[in-house]
C-alpha cells in the first residue's frame, strides 16, 4: 500500500480536492437508502436529525414514518396537543427533544407563517436546534456551505488527520474539508463514512474511499480509559387487572422525562422471594438491574389503570416500554 498523502493544513489544496471527490463518489454509489434522504423538505430533515440524536438509525426508521403519518407538516405538528406528540415519540426516549420540536413548530407557524429559516444562523434561533442540527438542515435542505461535526465526523476527522482534535479545531477542520458545491451531500457522506466504514471499533480501512489520504488507517491510540459505568438496582411493580395495567405519571417538573408514564417504583427488602423477571437498562453512565414484581400493591400517587389497547398511545418512558414488552403487554 502507498504511503498516505496527508491533507496539509495549508498550501495547495489538491489533497483536499481528492478527499472530497473520493468521498462523494463513494457516497453516490454506496449510501444507504434512508427515508429522509428522499426529501429536501426542511421539516423532514429536521425531524430525522432530531430523532437520530442518541438513537440508532434502525430504531428511528419506523418512528420517523409513524410521526410523519400523524404530523405530516410543521403546521400539523404545531397544532397538535403535547400529549399526542409525546405519545408519537414514545420509544425514542429523551422526550425533551420532542417538546422542543413542538415548541419550535409553534414559533415557525406563529412568527414565520410556517416557513423555515433557510440559514444556519436563523435555524439556531429555534428551540432544540444547536450548532450541529442547524448546520445539517441548512446544508442538506438549503445548500448552505456549512460543515457539521457529530460523533461520526469527529472520529473520521481525528483518524484522517492523525490528531486528537477537539472543540473549535474540529469545526475548523470540517470546514476546511467541506465541499462547498455539494455541502449537504458532503456532510452526509462524512457521517455515513463514520457510521458504516470508519466505525468506532475495527474500522473497515480496506473498504475506505479515503484510505490513501488517511494518517491513521486504524484506531487512534487511546489516551485515557473509558468512564466506568455505575451500577444500580431498582424495583418496579407490574399490576395487571382484567387486561389493564397500573401506571403512574412522573412529576411535571421532574428533571428527567417530566409528565411521562411509568410503572410504580417500589422498594423491596430481600425476603427470599423472586421477582417475576429481571432486565438490564442503561442510562448514560448508569447500568440498572431492573427487577419487576407482579401484583405488588400500587403505590404511586396519581396513578391510573390503562387498558392494553391504549398503551401504544400513552407517552411511556423507555424503561416502562421495555418492561411492558417483556411482559408481553405491548
Ligand atoms: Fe477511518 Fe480507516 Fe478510512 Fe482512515 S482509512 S478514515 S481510519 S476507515
Amino acid at each position: 500500500m502507498k504511503k498516505p498523502q496527508l491533507i496539509p493544513a495549508s498550501g495547495p489544496d489538491s489533497q483536499q480536492r481528492r478527499f472530497r471527490s473520493a468521498l462523494l463518489a463513494w457516497y453516490d454509489s454506496h449510501r444507504r437508502n434512508l427515508p429522509w434522504r428522499a426529501s429536501r423538505d426542511p421539516y423532514r430533515i429536521w425531524l430525522s436529525e432530531i430523532m437520530l440524536q442518541q438513537t440508532r438509525v434502525a430504531a428511528v426508521i419506523a418512528h420517523y414514518h409513524e410521526f410523519l403519518r400523524r404530523f405530516p407538516t410543521v403546521q400539523r405538528l404545531a397544532a397538535a396537543r403535547e400529549a399526542s406528540v409525546l405519545a408519537a415519540w414514545s420509544g425514542l426516549g429523551y422526550y425533551r427533544r420532542a417538546r422542543m420540536m413542538h415548541a419550535a413548530a409553534k414559533v415557525i407557524l406563529r412568527e414565520r407563517g410556517g416557513k423555515f429559516p433557510a440559514t444556519e444562523a436563523g435555524l439556531r434561533q429555534l428551540s432544540g436546534i444547536g450548532r450541529y442540527t442547524a448546520a445539517a438542515i441548512a446544508s442538506i435542505a438549503f445548500d448552505e456551505p456549512v460543515a457539521v461535526v457529530d460523533g461520526n465526523v469527529e472520529r473520521v476527522l481525528q483518524r484522517v488527520s492523525g490528531k486528537r482534535l477537539s472543540g473549535e479545531k474540529l469545526w475548523a477542520e470540517a470546514k476546511r474539508l467541506l465541499d462547498v458545491k455539494r455541502p449537504g451531500d458532503f456532510n452526509q457522506a462524512m457521517m455515513e463514512l463514520g457510521a458504516v466504514v470508519c466505525t468506532p471499533r475495527t474500522p473497515g480501512c480496506l473498504a475506505c474511499p479515503v484510505i490513501e489520504l488517511c494518517a491513521t488507517r486504524g484506531e487512534l491510540a487511546a489516551t485515557s480509559k473509558p468512564a466506568l459505568q455505575k451500577k444500580r438496582e431498582i424495583h418496579y411493580a407490574l399490576n395487571c387487572k382484567n387486561g389493564d395495567v397500573f401506571l403512574v405519571q412522573r412529576a411535571r417538573d421532574a428533571s428527567l422525562m417530566p409528565g411521562m408514564w411509568e410503572l410504580p417504583e417500589v422498594t423491596r427488602a430481600s425476603d427470599g422471594t423472586s421477582p417475576s423477571f429481571t432486565l438490564k437498562h442503561a442510562i448514560t453512565v448508569t447500568g440498572y438491574t431492573v427487577r419487576v414484581w407482579s401484583n405488588a400493591a400500587p403505590t404511586g400517587a396519581g396513578g391510573k389503570w390503562v387498558s392494553r389497547e391504549r398503551l401504544e398511545r400513552v407517552a411511556l418512558t423507555g424503561l416502562a416500554r421495555k418492561i411492558l414488552r417483556k411482559a408481553e403487554m405491548l
